[in-house]
């Protein structure tokens, strides 16, 4: 009784995009099905661990190729879990893969050449099959009691057909009735080639039979292709880098090369091996806490699950890996996962090595420290703010921009490089390094010869509130409150053009009621006539635009307006007697401190008018 039903519409688009892709290493389908094949056995040996009906008969687990080389086919099978009739339509056809889409978008966009890391990326690795085959056909068998053999079957073109399967042994056969133009994969030698290339380390034997050989060819057929040996089950040293990285673009889909490889094997109180790869950069889903990640976990060369999220502090999300445990039950499930010592230890003890790693990466490559930064600095200042247990190693590796020279400076690096007799870390939080460079709340540290580190990415505004001091030298934001850089001369100036000024401010003040808390003056400036500063305890600008963009409302904050007494335009406005025009100096300089900071005068279309009648006169 078959059927036949149309594939969902996102499902369609893409495998007519994959069909008529012009991509070139379309030998990557095999590594999908088999991996496919790998995952299956995976699930099967899972389930049988508290479903006694799932095995009995415990096969010895394996992947067969049938090769075909006059009839032009291919067939991966495997005596894995196997799909039922509904999980066959599910998995293959019916529900959408919320990844179909986004791949199809992706592909129309152009980035054609990228498929294998599309594919991984979206999971729609079993569709890869129609990039070399004009028809697809799966036979599957449901382990497990009552189960009924089904097939499905599509030649790609919009719909699949249902109906009641052949199979007998549990598990499933893909068949793929090769194109005429690829017809290389129905060849020994392509196959044995590729199996090497890309699914060495599949943990199950992969076995090659083809249609139409000699008997006395044939002996050869019961060695498996592949070594199957785990990479981080081998000795580290005998490892190449080009293995790593076949396994962390192959396994892990990671795009491009990793930035660092961990290979670790704990011994002693603690025994786990571990593969760790720092991406050389992620994609932004990755910066929401809420996106799936985590390791995968093995006990003792059997896969329990990938993204295992409680293997690493959620700092930590950036990495890519396996963990492989001695220590754990084989039946360990995901929700005992959660407060497990030994998870726990395992998570403590890669956290410690990734620090390690990364302060040694900061010392011996501060390069590569550098482009770590760029890319990932900001789950390290994640970390600061969540991961307490490691505060002081997270602290020494914090980054950010300096005024300087424009490079990445440290704590560490600041203090010791700190002016004779300056007694403070000053740092600036503003929306870019553009913005803070030209804050002229700088401008009397710039005159000190004083560095200021600028915070200038969403999270350093988060974190900005957290730096009070660092060993023992206390950090002062270079727009908050008092700098702390006057001698009793200067405040003593200041004293008295404070008495002098008096009726400037107060018209100042008066002017600008509804906008500023407070008009005061400063000796924070030089150059410029006036600057927006505020309360040491207040939300920084940047941070407040944050929050306003992500819908959140935020208190009313007003800010304060600082004068330079020594600035001549501040003292034209001392001498204006027109109450009119001192009104419009005042705003005129208002929205001038408003845009110093990056910021828009409150009333921009007046700002503009004053302008061009200044520039009439
Ligand atoms: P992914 O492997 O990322 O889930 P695929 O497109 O490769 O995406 O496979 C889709 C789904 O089809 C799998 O998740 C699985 O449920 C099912 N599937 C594919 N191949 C097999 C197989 N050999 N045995 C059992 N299920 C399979
Ligand atoms: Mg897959």
């Amino acid at each position: 009784m078959a059927k036949t039903c149309a594939f969902k519409a996102e499902i369609r688009q893409m495998l007519d995009l994959v069909i008529h892709s012009l991509y070139s290493k379309k030998e990557i389908f095999l590594r999908e099905l088999i991996s496919n094949a790998s995952d299956a056995i995976d699930r099967a040996k899972y389930l049988a661990l508290t479903d006694k009906t799932i095995a009995p008969e415990a096969p010895e687990w394996g992947i067969v190729l049938e090769a075909d080389p006059e009839a032009h086919t291919l067939t991966v099978s495997d005596n894995g879990v196997g799909m039922s009739a509904e999980e066959m339509e599910e998995a293959l056809g019916t529900i959408a893969k919320s990844g179909s889409k986004a791949f199809a978008e992706a592909l129309r966009e152009g980035k054609e050449t990228n498929i294998p890391e599309l594919i991984g990326k979206f999971g729609v690795g079993f569709y890869a099959a129609f990039m070399v085959a004009d028809s697809v056909t799966v036979e599957s068998l449901r382990r497990g009691e009552g189960q009924r053999a089904a097939r499905w079957s599509s030649v790609g073109d919009g719909a699949y057909t249902m109906d009641d399967g052949s199979r007998t042994e549990p598990g499933t056969s893909i068949t793929l009735h090769l194109r005429e133009d690829q017809t290389q994969f129905a060849e020994e030698w392509t196959l044995r080639d590729l199996v090497r290339r890309y699914s060495d380390f599949i943990a199950y034997p992969i076995r090659l039979r083809v249609a139409g050989k000699k008997e006395e060819d044939k002996k050869d057929e019961e060695k498996p292709l592949n070594t199957m040996v785990a990479l981080w089950r081998r000795p580290k040293g005998e490892v190449k880098q080009e293995e790593y990285e076949a396994f962390y673009r192959q396994t892990l889909r990671g795009v491009g090369e990793p930035m660092r490889v961990l290979h670790i094997a704990a011994e002693g109180a603690l025994e786990y091996r571990a593969l760790l790869f720092i991406p050389k950069s992620v994609g932004m889903e990755m910066l929401m806490p809420g996106n799936r990640h985590g390791l995968s976990l093995y006990v003792r060369n059997v896969f329990i699950g990938d993204e295992i999220e409680e293997l690493t502090p959620s700092w930590l999300r950036f990495l890519k890996g396996v963990v492989d445990s001695s220590d754990l039950p084989l039946n360990v499930s995901r929700e005992m996962l959660q407060d497990d010592a030994i998870i726990r230890k395992i998570r403590a003890d890669l956290t410690n090595r990734v620090l390690k790693a990364l302060a040694e990466m900061a010392k011996e490559k501060p390069e590569d420290y550098d482009a770590f930064t760029a890319a990932l600095g900001d789950f390290v200042k994640e970390g600061y703010h969540s991961d307490w247990e490691n505060r002081e190693k997270l602290t020494e590796l914090l980054r950010f921009r300096n005024l300087k020279d424009g490079k990445y400076v440290g704590l560490r690096a600041y203090k010791d490089a700190m002016a004779e007799g300056q007694k403070a870390i000053y740092m600036l939080a503003a929306e870019t390094e553009q913005a803070a460079r030209q804050s002229p709340c700088l401008e009397q540290l710039k005159a000190k010869g004083y560095d200021v580190l600028f915070l200038t990415t969403p999270v350093d505004q988060f974190i900005a509130p957290e730096f009070q001091e660092y060993d023992k030298t206390p950090i002062v934001f270079a727009d908050k409150g008092d700098l702390g850089l006057d001698g009793d001369e200067a405040k003593k100036t200041l004293e008295a053009a404070e008495k002098t000024l008096k009726p400037t401010i107060e018209a100042f003040a008066k002017q600008l009621e509804k906008t500023v808390k407070e008009v005061r003056l400063t000796t924070r400036l030089t150059d410029s006539p006036c600057c927006l500063v505020q309360d040491p305890a207040a939300l920084s600008p940047a941070m407040r635009r944050m929050m306003e963009a992500m819908g959140q409302s935020v208190p009313e904050d007003k800010r304060i307006l600082e004068l330079n007494p020594e600035h001549p335009l501040i003292r034209r406005v001392a001498e204006e007697a027109d109450e009119v025009r001192r009104g419009e100096a005042i705003d005129l300089l208002y929205g001038q401190a408003c845009l110093a900071e990056g910021t828009l005068p409150p009333d921009p279309a007046r700002f503009n008018a004053l302008v061009a009648g200044l520039m009439g006169r």
